[in-house]
């Protein structure tokens, strides 16, 4: 009923001409694998010239963050309205961005309001430290981000979104959760919150994915968990055959 995704989230890597090269790789091998959605998130600068690489394709677009506000006096950042018509989704308030660039639950919420009403689906990412999870804290937490995401919006535009699962203590460590943590979570706190504040039908219709450190050997036993609808990848989806497989597997 929920249609899995394979979200790459690409950082800040690859030039505009590799990043060319890799969306045509993934391309050449898993264009046919409609059952899955695939995004592809690469840098601003990449973004037109993957964009003309995916043309005509299947495979889905996404910027890595956008600004709330339309226009103005915001040197450096870059506006829904400029992404409209060149990307389908965007990833909005990870990890990196909250500890490295101070975006905080209330900005995160303003930047999820303003990709809807510019018709880009977010991909919400929510996620603990390694302290608050060693602490026990990671329910209360992480249910918490996700309450203040979604402040303000109604049943209609939480169907629209897609919340990623991300404990900061896997990512790009190579120490995945297991399943089981994963599921916990991803089922346990993020969709058990939805259905506190929306109801369970709404719930139920919302993709959840899972990041950290997966890839083509672990994430088998990721999507066998019944809340987890895929993955947001970052070092395994910078690798061609290593993402492709992943599709394939899902
Ligand atoms: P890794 O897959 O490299 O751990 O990164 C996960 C991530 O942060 C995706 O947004």
């Amino acid at each position: 009923m929920r249609t899995p995704m394979m979200a790459g989230n690409w950082k800040m890597n690859k030039t505009i001409a590799e990043a060319v090269e890799l969306a045509r790789s993934i391309r050449a091998q898993v264009e046919g694998f409609s059952s899955v959605e695939r995004v592809l998130c690469p840098a601003f600068v990449c973004l037109p010239a993957v964009a003309e690489a995916l043309q005509g394709s299947t495979i889905a677009l996404g910027a890595q963050n956008m600004h709330w506000a339309d226009s103005g006096a915001y040197t450096g950042e870059v506006s829904g309205p400029m992404l409209q018509g060149l990307v389908s989704h965007v990833i909005i308030g990870h990890s990196e961005r909250r500890q490295y660039f101070a975006e905080t639950d209330e900005t995160v919420n303003q930047k999820i309001h303003a990709a809807l009403r510019h018709g880009l689906t977010p991909i919400v990412c929510v996620g603990e430290s390694l302290a608050q999870n060693e602490a026990g804290e990671t329910h209360e937490f992480v249910g918490g981000q996700v309450r203040a995401a979604l402040a303000g919006l109604e049943a209609e535009q939480v169907q629209r979104i897609i919340i990623a699962y991300e404990p900061i203590w896997a990512i790009g460590t190579g120490k995945a959760a297991t399943a089981e943590q994963a599921q916990a979570i991803c089922g346990g706190t993020v969709r058990a919150t939805l259905a506190e504040l929306y109801g369970d039908p709404v719930a139920q219709q919302v993709r959840v994915l899972y990041g950290g450190s997966t890839n083509q050997n672990n994430i088998r036993e990721i999507m066998e968990q019944p809340d987890i609808d895929g993955a947001l990848i970052g070092g395994a989806s910078l690798q061609a055959d290593n993402y492709s497989n992943m599709v394939r597997i899902t």
